[in-house]
């Protein structure tokens, strides 16, 4: 083991000690953003019955090719889901409400960034769905 000058001793005693003060805190952090157990459980058993279904999804179809190692994949994206809202709300331009949903721009092939088409399609089980597509 290398043997450090005596000055640098006390120095790197104060380093460890804050280092290790800092993996403290950290971990401290980490436990308080992950969720517990029960809590874990509680949220893998939903039903459709705890969930807002959307009335209406949005899906384009994309593919990969702007990425230096690009690999063409092509498939359809999840643009998103939403509900239609009576109150009319400003989230979005039509008054409807976006439900949170998965819409990463990212190939699942290769990981690159994916370009999306011309080509949407829109499933509506709310009925009038060319209303709402008018607003985009
Ligand atoms: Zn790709």
């Amino acid at each position: 083991m290398q043997e450090f000058p005596h000055s640098l001793s006390p120095l790197l005693s104060l380093l460890l000690a804050v280092l290790s003060l800092c993996l403290v805190v950290c971990e401290a952090l980490l436990e308080l953003l992950m969720i517990s157990q029960k809590e874990s459980e509680r949220l893998e058993n939903l039903t459709v019955s705890d969930i807002k279904l959307p009335d209406y999804a949005v899906i384009t179809y994309a593919v990969c090719t702007i990425d230096k190692n690009a690999c063409g994949w092509g498939g359809w994206m999840l643009e998103g889901t939403f509900t239609t809202s009576d109150a009319k709300t400003v989230i979005l331009a039509n008054g409807d409400d976006p439900l949170p949903t998965v819409t990463l721009q990212i190939c699942p092939n290769c990981g690159g960034t994916i370009v999306r088409t011309d080509t949407a399609h829109l499933y509506d089980l709310a009925g009038q769905a060319d209303l709402r597509m008018e607003c985009r």
